[in-house]
């Protein structure tokens, strides 16, 4: 069974529209972010990491194959949370990169945020500083 250690590889994606609202909250959450292993999409990553200064290991950018990069880190239990602020209101062309990036993310019992007042709750959560077993599919 595959369980999460105290110490988190956190994903970080926002589309174009949510970045400054991950920016935003990255910032309000740095110094809770800091102990955990960060990860990014090209774009969302570069931001956060210069917005920050906080080490974000960068993937491609999500259009551009990242949100794949990510689903596959995912498939062999490298990723425990996804905070993936996505775009509620364009249509986007790697939509179906991101339909399956979900998919695995719920098959795989990673704690998916895709939006703030969700990611506010994981982020506080008494789970994100403790190992955690994984009810999922193996
Ligand atoms: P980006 O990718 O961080 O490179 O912009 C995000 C996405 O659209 O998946």
């Amino acid at each position: 069974m595959a369980r999460m250690e105290p110490r988190k590889r956190i994903a970080l994606v926002a589309h174009d529209a949510q970045k400054q609202d991950m920016l935003a909250w990255v910032a309000q959450n740095k110094d809770v972010l800091a102990v955990h292993e960060l990860y990014g999409t090209g774009t969302t990553g570069a931001k956060v990491r210069e917005a920050t200064g906080l080490a974000v290991n960068l993937l491609k950018s999500g259009p551009l194959g990242g949100d794949q990069q990510l689903g596959a880190m995912i498939a062999t239990d490298e990723i425990d949370i996804l905070i993936f602020f996505t775009d509620p209101l364009t249509a986007l062309p790697h939509d179906v990169d991101v339909k399956a990036l979900l998919r695995i993310s719920t098959l795989k019992q990673v704690a998916v945020a895709c939006n703030r007042a969700t990611a506010d709750f994981i982020i506080s959560a008494r789970q994100l500083n403790r190992r955690y077993e994984k009810g999922g599919i193996e």
